[in-house]
């Protein structure tokens, strides 16, 4: 499944690992081989081929972007993914990230606001083999409840604060991951959810698009 080992674009795969997210400190060896497992050039529009691989976030389609590869290095590797877990996603988009999840947890659910988006992240899901993923088209805002709780949360859009249904839906021990702020610039946060309550870390500063929904911004 996914890229086959040699494709013509397993060298620039190779260089994006070792350049811009081993060396920049990622050093979960589950999260690197993800990386260099999912074909990064399925998942963006035609016309960002040259660029699949590069350091960069890249426009998708309905003005929304694919985050650049660190960012989804460093956010995967917050999530402490051991290969059991349930994982929710905010944010569906390409599918990229998904991708990347997919083969870190057991099943990965993923809401996207979107249903152009969701339409053809699930028909490159399945065109790279992913079989242990779930979407729905929705406010994340306010999670899926239906497979609650989740090990992992990961949000890929930036909201004004934590929704509070993502919280309720994390599993006690759960990792959850957003960008928080206003809309220009955001700081990554990391949640745990411990027996007494929640933890929150400052990992980075970041900029997202906007999460819009009722938890988020509104239109
Ligand atoms: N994880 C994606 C990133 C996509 S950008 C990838 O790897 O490509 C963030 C996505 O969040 C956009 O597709 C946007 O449409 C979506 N989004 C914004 N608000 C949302 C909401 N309330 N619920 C679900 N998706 C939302």
């Amino acid at each position: 499944m996914l890229a086959p080992k040699e494709d013509r674009f397993a060298r620039q795969r190779e260089a994006m690992v070792k350049e811009q997210i081993a060396s920049k400190g990622i050093r979960d060896p589950r999260v690197l081989d993800a990386v260099r497992r999912v074909p990064r050039e399925k998942f963006v529009p035609s016309s960002e081929l040259p660029e699949a691989y590069a350091d960069t976030p890249l426009p998708i389609d309905c003005g929304q972007t694919v985050s650049q590869p660190y960012m989804v290095a460093l956010m995967t590797e917050c999530l402490e993914l051991q290969g059991h877990e349930r994982a929710l996603e905010i944010g569906t988009g390409s599918g990229y990230q998904t991708a990347i999840l997919c083969l870190l947890c057991d099943s990965v659910y993923s809401v996207e606001k979107h249903p152009e988006l969701s339409d053809k992240a699930s028909l490159v899901l399945q065109e790279v083999g992913c079989t242990n993923f779930r979407l729905t088209v929705g406010d994340g805002t306010k999670g899926w409840p239906e497979y609650a709780p989740y090990d992992a949360i990961i949000v890929t859009a930036g909201a004004p604060d934590v929704p509070a249904p993502l919280m309720e839906q994390l599993a006690i021990g759960g990792r959850l991951v957003i960008p928080v702020g206003d809309a220009y610039s955001q700081v990554l946060k990391k949640i745990v959810r411990t027996q007494e309550g929640y933890e929150s870390h400052n990992v980075c500063g970041c900029r997202f698009v906007p999460l819009v929904g009722e938890y988020g911004w509104t239109e």
